[in-house]
């Protein structure tokens, strides 16, 4: 099947908002979203409604999120379909707690934990079905900071630099980053951790990096099927915890860090033009600005290419933050028009051996 073929799959959207915190509360703020029961629906204000693909309010647990929106894009995984899961939204509003960007093996399997941890789980479990195929399975995470992509894997002083190739036949690849084969949900879980530990001391040493910075958890599942193994697949996920989207006036920057603010903020900024050029029904075969930023770079595939995408879009409902959740909802529903062609990914070594052997036994 080639990509002109493909069926047409759009971007969906889970809008998720958190309850309010106890610093909202204290502060007097009042929930400023309503929730229409029973329809994907929310209402800001008294009249402003958006509708998405779901809608997880506040007593909405993490067990929901991820067997609702989360777990048809595994099932697509283990058919050879790439998938993509984008957490967006200004700092505070959640993406972190959804994702499970903070994971550490001592939650275990409390409610409280968020997809990531939930999706190495469940690969293993859905792995241990499928006696039949042998699986490899690989695990890289890297974060982009100041349009710098740093590996989150690898612990060596001196790092290589990291570059971003196209490759017609597999996509974006990343040159010098770590890739970790790992055989086990423990041994996988250990990367994440790993790589959570590593941002955070980047967060202390860089005021706040953590929130400024876009995270990605890449998980590679190659899987070999059939009697002689040659019918493969390779499906890559990956997790996306990307950088705050509130507007710099409101972290009153000034000088340097308003400097350093815009070309974080450059990632997003370009988020949202590459969002416009392929939602834009007007602007058909327009443009498409990827490589503006690196992270629109490394979501070339994501984003109207060859994947299964969702995006939590994260909100808070407290009133004071009602611009920012706007902002964020009007985000959300620009990202609905995306339209993507995912496609089983055969792996290209394994269709050349088919290809062959279907020449040698027409010859004899
Ligand atoms: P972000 O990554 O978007 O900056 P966080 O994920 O760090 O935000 O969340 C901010 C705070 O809100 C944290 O204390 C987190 O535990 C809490 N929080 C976020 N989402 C939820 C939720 N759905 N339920 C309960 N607490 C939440
Ligand atoms: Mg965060």
């Amino acid at each position: 099947m080639t990509n002109e073929d493909a069926k047409v799959i759009p971007v969906r959207v889970a809008l998720r908002c958190r309850p309010l915190v106890p610093k909202e509360i204290n502060e007097g703020c009042q929930s400023c979203l309503t929730f229409v029961p029973n329809e994907p629906q929310v209402i800001v204000g008294t009249e402003k409604a958006f509708t998405y693909d779901y809608v997880f309010d506040p007593t909405s647990e993490q067990e929901e999120v991820f067997s609702t929106a989360i777990s048809p894009l595994l099932n697509g995984i283990f058919k050879g379909y790439h998938a993509t899961v984008l957490a967006y939204g200004q700092t505070g509003s959640g993406k972190t707690y959804s994702m499970g960007g903070t994971y550490t093996s001592a939650q275990e399997n409390d409610p409280s934990v968020g997809v990531i941890p939930r999706v190495i789980r469940r690969i293993f479990e859905e792995k241990e079905k499928r006696a039949d195929s042998e699986f490899c399975l690989a695990v890289s995470y890297l974060e982009i900071y100041n349009e710098d992509i740093l590996d989150l894997l690898s612990s060596s002083k001196d790092k290589p630099a990291i570059s971003i190739r196209e490759d017609p036949k597999e996509g974006i690849k990343i040159v010098g980053l770590t890739e970790r084969q790992v055989v086990s949900a423990p041994e996988m879980v250990g990367c994440l951790e790993l790589g959570n530990s590593a941002r955070t001391v980047g967060s202390t040493a860089m005021n706040a990096a953590s929130s400024r910075s876009h995270a990605i958890f890449t998980i590679t599942l190659e899987q070999r099927r059939g009697s002689d193994k040659v019918d493969s697949v390779v499906s890559k996920l990956h997790l996306v915890d990307l950088a705050g989207s509130e507007r710099q006036k409101k972290t009153k920057a000034e000088g340097d860090r308003l400097k350093e603010g815009i070309s974080i903020n450059r990632g997003l900024l370009c988020l949202g033009n590459v969002i416009s050029a392929l939602g834009d029904e007007s602007k058909k075969n327009a443009f498409v600005p990827y490589r503006d930023s690196k992270l629109t770079r490394l979501l070339q595939d994501s984003l109207g290419g060859n994947s299964h995408t969702l995006m939590i879009a994260c909100v808070s409902p407290a009133d004071s933050n009602m611009e920012e959740t706007i902002n964020t909802l009007r985000y959300a529903d620009r990202a609905r028009k995306i339209k993507n062609k995912p496609i089983v990914n055969v792996d290209p070594r394994a269709a050349e051996m088919n290809r062959l052997k279907q020449q040698v036994s027409k010859t004899i």
